[in-house]
């Protein structure tokens, strides 16, 4: 059909992002699905970030990355991985340029807002054994109860040996689960506001109910519990007290809709950028620069820690690779660019009235880009420059990448930080970018598989420049 002059000029002049479907290049539908399929399976085996720093690895492994050594000397196209504690990793990949002219950065996060157990967690009462837990992250609690759960964790013995746990993900396993309260006694709870439907410490999980050698001595529950974690696994009452547990859903990644168009899963948050950022590495043979993916531990707890984004390990890598040179690393960090990989809100039609329609991201429309993210007058965040935001969009549409801006909910409704203030901070320039989600930090999010892979594309890119 002949366009009109009406419609070619709106074509030249107007901002009008379109569903990837109807821009995509041909064939490229069947390869975002099946991008996917090892995007579900890295969900179902990934569900901490102690889990997806070891699963990461592995993927390095098996695609010829060796362990760094601080003080070796490396050379162009040798591919290395840095393990900080298990919690987070760097994949990275020499340039053929001097580290002198600086490293691309991709960085999203492994961790995922979940419940940990107190240090001292068991108890029981009325003959229930419950577990104590303290959540991590943002979450509304209310969406944790009455859903199957599972547990994962590692125990640091007193013989220095680390035992790793994880129950509920095996088909044959036992779940765990928060009870709530019946709709019929719901009377009182119902004036609770919905932030305190269920309260922090109403967050118990049940693990058990019956005694120990059918014995009706004091705790007998509770010590039945024991009694089988130490058969399994070796450890006792006071080995939590050196442990780490995660309560997560149980659930696994599934296609969602009739056209099996989105995904399902717990955990999109940040490993729908984690995955197409490792899998960007990966594949990434002799890049021109030095490129670096960061997958980083402690985001939804502020990024504060030894393995979080706001400590100093990855300035420390990049000061290794500089030396490497004769540089220092400030020299090198500098002139560095970086991708912050992390989610956005996806625009919602059930729940318009929190997002700006003009400049909210929307589920199929491509990889996000946000210029700024933070709260309250863009309080705590790194705004992207012109010249920045102009350098990477740039980029994208030179590769027919799917893209949109976008913008995490109205003004003073809200906000949200990711890392890249921590990146900016070290005096690098970086912008957000991320797959667009819905029910974003809910024990199941749902994102557009066509937007996973364009944010897979957008990495892959940014390692070629
Ligand atoms: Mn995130
Ligand atoms: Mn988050």
């Amino acid at each position: 059909m002949e366009k009109t002059k009406i419609e070619e000029m709106k074509e030249k002049l107007f901002y009008n992002p379109k569903h990837a479907s109807c821009v995509i290049n041909e064939g490229e539908t069947e390869i975002a699905d099946g991008f996917c399929e090892g995007y579900k399976a890295f969900l179902d085996k990934a569900k901490t970030e102690r889990e997806a720093a070891s699963e990461i690895i592995a993927l390095a492994k098996a695609n010829g990355y060796v362990e760094f050594i601080p003080g070796e000397k490396y050379s162009a196209g040798e591919k290395v991985y840095y393990n900080n504690r298990g919690k987070s990793v760097i994949l990275c990949v020499i340039g053929k340029r001097s580290i002198i002219d600086g490293v691309k950065i991709a960085a999203a996060h492994i961790d995922s807002p979940r419940l940990d157990l107190k240090p001292n967690p068991l108890y029981e009462d009325t003959d229930i054994a419950l577990l104590k837990t303290h959540y991590y992250g943002g979450i509304k609690k209310y969406q944790w109860t009455a859903i199957p759960l599972s547990l994962h964790g590692a125990v640091a013995l007193k013989d220095g040996s680390v035992v790793n746990v994880c129950v509920g993900e095996d088909e044959e396993d036992p779940r765990f689960v928060i009870t709530d309260l019946l709709p019929h006694l719901g009377g009182e709870q119902y004036k609770r506001t919905l932030k305190d439907g269920i309260r922090g410490e109403e967050l118990n999980v049940l693990v058990g109910s019956r005694p120990f050698m059918n014995d009706e001595c004091s705790e007998a529950v509770k010590l039945n519990i024991l009694s089988i974690l130490y058969e399994k696994y070796g450890f006792t009452e006071t080995d939590f007290l050196s442990a780490e547990f995660e309560v997560v859903p149980a659930f696994r990644a599934c296609d969602i809709g009739f056209d099996r168009s989105m995904i399902g899963a717990y955990g999109h948050d940040d490993r729908v950028c984690a995955y197409p950022a490792v899998m960007a590495a990966l594949d990434a043979e002799n890049p021109e620069y030095t490129i670096m993916s960061v997958l980083t531990d402690k985001e939804e707890t502020g990024s504060d820690g030894n393995t979080g984004l706001h400590s100093s390990y990855m300035a420390y890598f990049i000061n290794y690779l500089a030396a490497m040179e004769g540089y220092d690393g400030y020299e090198v960090i500098r002139k560095s660019e970086c991708l912050s990989a992390d989610v956005t809100a996806a625009f919602d039609p059930t729940f318009s009235d929190v997002l700006e329609r003009r400049n909210a991201a929307y589920i199929n429309k491509g990889v996000a880009v946000m210029k700024y993210t933070g709260s309250g007058g863009k309080g705590g965040t790194s705004d992207a420059s012109a010249e920045y935001m102009g350098k990477v969009r740039t980029m994208l549409d030179n590769a027919n990448i799917v893209w949109q801006v976008g913008e995490l909910g109205k003004v003073d409704a809200g906000g949200g930080g990711t890392v890249a203030k921590y990146v900016a901070n070290l005096d690098i320039d970086v912008v957000d970018i991320g797959v667009p989600v819905l029910s974003m930090h809910a024990p199941f999010e749902t994102v557009s598989k066509l937007d996973v892979y364009m944010a897979y594309r957008a990495f892959s890119e940014f390692f070629k420049q």
